[in-house]
This record gives C-alpha cells, structure tokens and sequence, in this order.
C-alpha cells in the first residue's frame, strides 16, 4: 500500500488553515520545514543505514518529538510526524516546537551491540542541531529508554553536557520521569475518558478494541483496567493475530504473554478467540484504538470498521480519504495531535525536572499530566461543539492559531 501520511496531515491542516482565514503564503510556511538532516549511519561491519531528523517548527520552543527505527521510515514520513508534532505540542500548549527522527532499519535484524552503535552515531551525525535548548528527541517506535540513554551519554560525552535535558524517555536511573513510559496510554484513557463524559457515555460498559501492545497499547489496556472497571478491552492485536473475547480480555495476563513469548498468536484460554491480525480493524465495538503505525484505516478498509470511535493513539493511522468516510457515517475521531499527547508532555515534564534538577513524584507527574491534557480536550470539544466541525479540526484549528500566534 502507498504510503500517505504526508497528504493526510496536509489535507487536514490545509482545511484547518483555509476555515481559519490565512493566507496562502502563511499556509506555505506552515507546512514548511525549518531544517532537514539527511545521513547515512555506517557501522564499524560496513552495514549503512540512513537516517533523519526534521525540524518542522520551533516558533513556540526547542523543536521536541521521538526518533523511530523502522525498515520503512522515508523522509515524506519523518516530514509528516515532525509537522504533526508541532501541532501536537501546540494543541496541548506546551512552550515547545516539533521535530522527527527516524533511521532506516529493523531493530529484529541487528545485535544488541549494532544497535548501540547506530544510537550513537545518529547522534555524532545531529551532534550540532541538537541539545536541551534545541532539539530534544524522545522514544519512538522501536525505540526505548536503553536507546535513549546510550544517545545522552553520547551526547554528553560529545558536548560535556551533564544536564541529560538532552533527551527525554530516559531510564529512571538516568534522569528519567516517574510515569513517562505510562504516559502515552494514561494520556490516552484521560482524553477518552473526557470525550465519553461529554456524550454522557463514560458510565455504560463501553467496549474497547486495541491495535497493537506495543508500550502505547499496553500502558492504555492496564490503565483503562485500573481506572475504568465499567469499559472492557474486548480484542487486542499485534502483527501475528488479534485475541478477542466479548466478555472482556484479562490485561494482565495478555500483557505477560506477549512478554514472555513475544508474539499475541499462541495465546491459549477459554473464551478467547484468537483471529487473523487485520480483524482488529473490524472488531464490533464503541471504541477502536489504533496503537501501532501510521495509515492503517485506508479507503480500502474503512468500510469494515464497526465502531463509533477512534482513538488515534498512533500518529496518522486514519487517512484523509478513510477520515471523510468515517466522518460522513458519523463516527468520531478523537486526533492522534490530542489523543497521543500524553507522552509529549510527560517527555516536557522530564525535561523540566532535569533542568531543575529535580525529581517529582508519579502522584505529582498524573496530575500535571491531566493538567494539560484534560484542558486541551475540553477546549477541543468546545471548538467541535460551538463551530459544528469535526474534533480534528477543531484540535487543529486551535493548534494553527498557536503556532501563528507564537510568530
Ligand atoms: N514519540 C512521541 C510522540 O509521537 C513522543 C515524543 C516526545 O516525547 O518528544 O508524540
């Protein structure tokens, strides 16, 4: 399948800006990058691999979003989530900007030691772009706080850097936040939980099916478990198969097989049926939550979806043509730039915290986590509510007329 994500966030900014009243030329600068870095990595065994950082808009703050390893990451790619990190960073009113990185690579090919070695030489190649004031990276996908601290301690050995604000995601030995790998998935549970109050649904047994239990997908199912005995994950999938019980799946135990045995397929227990791992996308359910990759519900599925909502907790899985569709059969898309939030701002919180040199309590990241991300949804659905537009253009419009602003 072609690859669109670069369209689609392009498609749903134009709309945004055109409603808004800008120009053409300030729409130009909107999609515009402010840098590109294009390298190639060369291993020590003679293995290249090339790599990206994009700096999309750094108005509002230093230029902040995650670095992905994935043998399919392009530059239209990393382009696209950098220019929707902007817009994610300014919808949830954090004083940063938005970057992506991205190195072309499958992390299930390389040793332990390759991998290392690539972390810190896609740091010797963005040695100069990058830096607490700067350009702070971040986890991605398949990427993680072992990465993210051989990448500091590469940068501190660069620079001389000792403040590790250099990077977020970090272990918690190494100057990392209490609650930061939770954070996508809580962030995500806060902004559902939000949209189902304001439609007067957050207290029926609301049925959940998740694509992907990755970190995002795994941190949302337990959270969603602890906070919300009334909702019920019913499927969940990885790229081996979906589990779906009706009676709701058990977190716990679906999490520590996937762990243990790494693939969700081999999972074995009454009640759950185990199916191809596209049937996810047409689980009936009140909520789908595509936690993986982008573009995932294309034109050529969207007509199999069953559910009423979709929680983008990935960046772009909805394209612009399965966007409309949806729209048209009035189901609702809360936006990856508000419903994926959480990790960014949790990421802005360890950056406040090493700066300050300080360390605060996971009680204390919660709450200043919902501070953010609780109003920003709010706002959203205000904007839908008073405007009669759709939650993403309303998460965009109010981000367009904060980057505009910040000018
Ligand atoms: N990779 C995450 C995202 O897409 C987090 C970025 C960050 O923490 O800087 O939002």
């Amino acid at each position: 399948m072609e690859k669109n994500m670069l369209d689609t966030a392009h498609a749903i900014i134009r709309e945004a800006a055109t409603a808004s009243g800008l120009s053409a030329e300030e729409l130009d600068s909107l999609l515009e990058l402010e840098a590109a870095h294009e390298f190639d990595i060369v291993l020590s065994s003679g293995k290249k691999f090339k790599a990206f950082r994009m700096q999309h808009n750094s108005k509002r703050g230093p230029y902040k979003g995650g670095v992905r390893f994935h043998p399919e990451v392009d530059f239209d790619e990393v382009r696209a989530l950098a220019t929707l990190m902007s817009l994610k960073t300014a919808a949830v009113n954090l004083p940063l900007g938005g970057a992506k990185g991205g190195v072309v690579v499958n992390p299930k090919d390389l040793s332990h030691d390759e991998l290392e070695e690539i972390a810190r030489k896609y740091v010797q190649g963005l040695q100069e772009f990058i830096g607490p004031e700067k350009d702070v990276p971040a986890p991605d996908v398949n990427t993680n706080a072992e990465i993210i601290d051989w990448m500091v301690d590469e940068y501190g050995k660069l620079t001389g850097d000792n403040t590790k604000a250099s990077f977020t995601g970090k272990s918690l030995e190494n100057g990392g936040s209490l609650g930061r790998t939770a954070a996508t998935g809580r962030g995500g549970y806060l902004v559902l939980n939000e949209v189902l109050e304001d439609t007067g649904k957050a207290d029926d047994e609301v049925t959940i099916a998740v694509q992907g239990i990755g970190n995002v997908g795994e941190y949302f199912m337990t959270t969603v478990k602890k906070e919300r005995p009334n909702w019920k994950v019913v499927a969940i999938s990885d790229s081996t198969g979906t589990l779906y019980d009706m009676n709701g799946l058990d977190a716990e135990l679906v999490v520590a097989h996937k762990k243990s045995a790494g693939k969700l397929a081999t999972f074995i227990q009454e009640g759950v049926q185990v199916l191809d791992s596209d049937a996810i996308l047409s689980i009936e359910c009140d909520v789908l939550a595509p936690a993986a990759l982008g573009d995932v519900i294309t034109e050529e599925n969207v007509a199999t979806v069953r559910a009423d909502y979709i929680l983008e907790l990935a960046n772009g899985p909805v394209n612009a043509k399965a966007g409309e569709a949806l729209e048209s059969r009035e189901v609702t898309v809360i936006p990856d730039i508000i419903a994926n939030a959480g990790g960014v701002i949790v990421s802005y919180l360890e950056w406040q915290q090493n700066m300050a040199h300080e360390s605060w309590t996971e009680e204390e990241v919660k709450t200043k986590l919902a501070d953010y991300i609780v109003p920003a949804t709010k706002d959203m659905l205000q904007k839908a509510t008073s405007e009669h537009i759709s939650l993403k253009q309303a998460a965009f419009t109010i981000a367009i007329r904060r980057l505009m602003e910040a000018r």
